[in-house]
């Protein structure tokens, strides 16, 4: 039976919520699409047929599927054509682009 570590070698509760991967949906209920089985299987189809980057003059892999329209913004969640694959690039740049929009609103 494994015996439990000295009280000074277990990670303080502060740091362990530090070490966390951050929320990066605020909207609770569109976190949970994403991590649904439907939002999974969805997106291995979708990647499936479509393993390229959408943008135009980027042809790296896309690796994530993006909502064309925000699902914050009323985007249609499920609907296939209201989505589109992004390399990690090109998604950090929208990422980016729509928190900006969203500040100066
Ligand atoms: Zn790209």
């Amino acid at each position: 039976m494994p015996k439990m570590p000295d009280k000074k070698y277990r990670i303080p509760e502060a740091k362990r919520v530090h070490n966390k991967p951050k929320n990066w949906l605020k909207n609770q209920e569109h976190s949970n699409i994403y991590h649904s089985t439907r939002w999974r299987k969805l997106r291995d189809w979708y990647m499936m047929n479509n393993p390229v980057c959408i943008i135009p003059g980027c042809s790296r892999a896309a690796k994530f599927l993006d909502h064309k329209d925000p699902i914050g913004d009323g985007g249609a969640i499920w609907d296939t054509n209201n989505l589109q694959g992004l390399c990690s690039s090109c998604n950090g740049r929208k990422t980016a682009k729509q928190k900006s929009y969203t500040k100066k609103i």
